[in-house]
């Protein structure tokens, strides 16, 4: 299998017209040159706090293109599509910034609910969650810290593992399997001793639930080491989502602000190869860890392809699932699912107020030097090109 895989641009793009290809190509413009993302972010929150009317030029432009709609319904048509095209969806519904018992009460009513809807539609096999939609950002650092919580806290504490649980329960009696997404280094010890729990509660019979490992981290290959040999005997398989990480600069600003040591990779080389060599412990431990790859970038899915062929393993294999976000990686997520690999693509939907965070994050990373966004320009010029 060579590299020409992922250059198959006609498979990449089959669902988006030209004028589609056009938008994408005018959006990936603005948003590969960082400073002026950072003045677009400014005034679209400030227009946004008041009330000045430019959600109908997000939703034709960067809402349009990252995200499904802002309700269920508005997804089917993209989520069908993108199946005909051998890609399942992952739906996540918006729900950042978070504060109260009953926001986080909402929150879980809300993924419960959008289990219920698409369990028997076999485009989604998985859910999605962000641990901070389940309780507070403080709480969770407190926790990851070691503080020690008064009753109140003990108690939205244990409404956390309780919404943990609940869903976790939900996924696995709806047939599905759930992404715990992975947050800031400051909380994130407390979610993996969660997802472990979970892990243990509920990989039991087979893999539901995965944690997310940021490779970003230069800590977390040493993590799922001791995480393998602690729990050597134990009967329950580990579900690992792999992702670089999304909180590179905040990562290096908290770090400096509390005076800790960076948690992250001193370059992107340093990055990228420690997320290489997890994917090879990873193949190593295969039949006690199933594997969900989160990327777009083409050399590490290569390297996933090389250990598929390396293990004799199919093609599609059910503990590995490769992954990409709406509006990213196409030529990647379409052209596996032509080679017959299982792929999935995170369908962000909701409010166009409530999926500014979300879109922030994918101008910033895409306004990033040394991520892969000029790529996607290539490729969508490459498409242009041989349509006209
Ligand atoms: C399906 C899916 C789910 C995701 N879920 C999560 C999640 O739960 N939590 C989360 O944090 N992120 C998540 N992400 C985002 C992910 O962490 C990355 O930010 C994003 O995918 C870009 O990385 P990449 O592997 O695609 O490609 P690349 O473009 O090759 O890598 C870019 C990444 O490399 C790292 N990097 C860049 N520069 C440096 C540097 N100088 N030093 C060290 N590292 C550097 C950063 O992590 C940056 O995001 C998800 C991504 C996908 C596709």
């Amino acid at each position: 299998m060579s590299k020409n895989i992922f250059n198959d641009t006609e498979i990449a793009y089959k669902l988006k017209s030209k004028i589609n290809l056009y938008n994408a190509k005018f959006l990936f413009l603005i948003i590969t040159k960082k400073f002026i993302v950072s003045i677009l972010t400014k005034i679209t929150l400030f227009s946004l706090k008041f009330n000045i009317p430019i959600k109908w030029i997000l939703r034709r432009t960067i809402y349009n293109h990252f995200c499904g709609g802002t309700n269920l319904d508005e997804c089917t048509k993209i989520i069908n599509n993108m199946r005909k095209m051998g890609v399942f969806s992952i739906l996540d519904f918006s729900v950042e910034a978070l504060e109260s018992e009953d926001d986080f009460d909402l929150a879980l009513k809300k993924k419960i609910e959008i289990i219920n809807l698409t369990k028997d539609n076999d485009s989604i096999p998985f859910s999605v969650f962000k641990p901070t939609s389940f309780g507070r950002y403080d709480l969770f650092k407190k926790v990851s810290s070691n503080i020690i919580l008064n009753n109140h806290e003990k108690d939205e504490w244990m409404n956390v593992r309780k919404r943990f649980s609940k869903i976790c329960r939900h996924a696995k009696e709806s047939n599905m399997k759930i992404l715990i997404d992975a947050e800031e280094y400051e909380v994130q010890k407390s979610i993996d001793d969660l997802a472990l729990e979970m892990m243990k509660n509920f990989n039991t019979k087979s893999t539901v639930v995965y944690n997310t490992i940021q490779l970003y981290r230069f800590d977390r290959i040493s993590y799922i080491e001791s995480l393998l040999t602690k729990f050597k005997k134990a009967r329950f398989k580990f579900g690992f989502k792999l992702v670089r990480g999304a909180y590179l600069e905040k990562e290096r600003e908290l770090a400096i602000l509390n005076g800790y040591k960076s948690p992250i990779c001193a370059s992107k080389k340093e990055t990228d190869k420690n997320f290489n060599d997890c994917i090879s412990l990873v193949f190593k431990n295969k039949t006690r860890v199933d594997l969900f790859i989160a990327s777009h970038n083409e050399e590490s899915n290569l390297v996933v392809i090389e250990k598929i062929k390396k293990y004799s393993l199919n093609n599609d294999d059910s503990g590995i699932w490769f992954g990409q976000l709406y509006g990213m990686g196409d030529n990647i997520s379409y052209n596996l699912a032509k080679n017959g690999f299982n792929v999935a693509k995170i369908l962000p939907f909701g409010p166009v107020e409530n999926l500014m965070p979300y879109l922030i994050r994918r101008a910033q990373e895409n306004s990033s030097l040394e991520g892969q966004s000029n790529r996607e320009l290539v490729l969508i010029n490459r498409e242009l090109f041989r349509r006209n």
